[in-house]
């Protein structure tokens, strides 16, 4: 199943239709029917179904069917073609983030059909999970109203199987400065759209240091304060040109129980009272433009504990722990209102990087817990 699911080339920037309804089929054939919630596009779909009774207290598996990019990196397989190496480790992209989570509940569709469940088993299969969670919330909403109320949700990133109760939330924005051109030497003339955007960098800078001093000394997040990141500038044409345009691509990491828009709103305040009326005194033609890229919400520690006490039993791990990389967990937990934990085989470090592989012995334990959630959804 992994290797079929690992050779659809699902990067976010494709369709993943064709998984999906590789899947769809899989699961009709086996007498499960499932439910497609299409992007507005209908480039690219959801989808949910339920194994055993359309009953309340079931669990709900979620995995993100997309994957990101290999541009440009140094890959010694082919990264679509699931590859065993001596080293007992299979090789491809989205072994480890994170296809192998469902690949292993889909090959073990025959035994949850077979198991006389009494309590459902859902899947839950989103797109779009890497360039912002944007398939999740229309999943879930559909998920919150067609589907009894679900004991728990467990979100299959990786956690090398271990139990993960909260991670930060993260937010992102495109900024768009936009100046005046002017030849460089006639400064006095127009107004440099990167000069100002690099202004706005050197702000965050200070509002980061500022987060930093603030941080509690103890904490279960590395790093402990909400963290910054400016992922992109794009601007300018020539070196002789004031810059007319630049964009920004930035966006920040916030702690569970914070508003995760507080820090994006005090910097949009800023660019707007501070920084644009500097940029009009240079030119009037200035603009400053903010749009909210991306918002995926933290996930918070409490109401979990349910979550938690199940999946550690089904994975035999005692070990509960937070990540900082985001999940669709937030999302689920919310719309749902269900305790939800993320555990899913294999270790965050190898995703996203070239030469990405599970270990054999990964998809050895997720199989195990399966096995017990079963037994326990087979019990009263
Ligand atoms: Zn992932």
């Amino acid at each position: 199943m992994l290797r079929r699911l690992v050779a659809f080339d699902t990067t976010s920037r494709n369709s993943n239709l064709a998984l999906i309804d590789y899947v769809q089929h899989y699961l009709k054939g086996h007498g499960v029917e499932s439910k497609l919630v299409p992007s507005d596009d209908g480039t690219k779909a959801n989808l949910f179904a339920t194994v055993g009774p359309m009953a309340k207290d079931g669990v709900v598996l979620s995995g993100h069917t997309d994957v990101v990019p290999v541009d440009g990196q140094p890959w010694d397989t082919d990264p679509w073609t699931l590859t065993l190496k001596d080293d007992g480790k299979y090789y491809g992209r989205g072994t480890c983030d994170m296809k192998a989570f469902y690949a292993i509940a889909l090959a073990m569709l025959p035994q949850f059909v077979k198991a006389g469940l009494k309590k459902p088993i859902h899947f839950a299969l989103s797109y779009d999970e890497e360039i912002g969670c944007f398939g999740a919330h229309s999943l879930a909403a559909r998920m919150a109203s067609e589907v009894p109320r679900p004991k728990v949700i467990i979100i299959g990133e990786p956690t090398m199987m271990t139990v993960v109760h909260a991670h930060k939330g993260s937010q992102t924005y495109i900024t768009k400065f936009t100046g005046f051109e002017a030849h460089s030497s006639m400064t006095h003339l127009g107004v440099s759209a990167i000069h100002f955007a690099g202004e706005f960098v050197h702000y965050l800078n200070k509002v980061q240091d500022e987060l930093d001093v603030a941080a509690p000394k103890k904490s279960e997040f590395m790093p402990a304060a909400a963290t910054f990141n400016v992922g992109t500038i794009v601007g300018g044409t020539a070196g002789n040109i004031l810059a007319r345009e630049c964009e920004v691509l930035w966006g920040y990491r916030e702690l569970p129980g914070k508003p995760i828009d507080e820090l994006g709103e005090r910097a949009k305040k800023w660019l707007k009272e501070e920084l644009l009326p500097k940029m009009k005194a240079k030119h009037p033609a200035a603009t400053i433009d903010t749009v909210l890229r991306s918002s995926t919400p933290a996930f918070s520690p409490e109401g979990n504990d349910e979550a938690k006490a199940l999946a550690a039993s089904w994975s035999g791990s005692n070990i509960v722990g937070s990540v900082v990389y985001g999940t669709e967990a937030g999302i689920f937990k919310k719309t749902l209102g269900v305790p939800t934990v993320v555990c899913g085989p294999g270790d965050i470090a190898q995703a996203h990087q070239p030469n990405e592989f599970i270990l054999a012995s990964q998809i050895g334990a997720c199989e195990a817990f399966m096995t017990r959630m079963v037994e326990w959804a087979c019990r009263n």
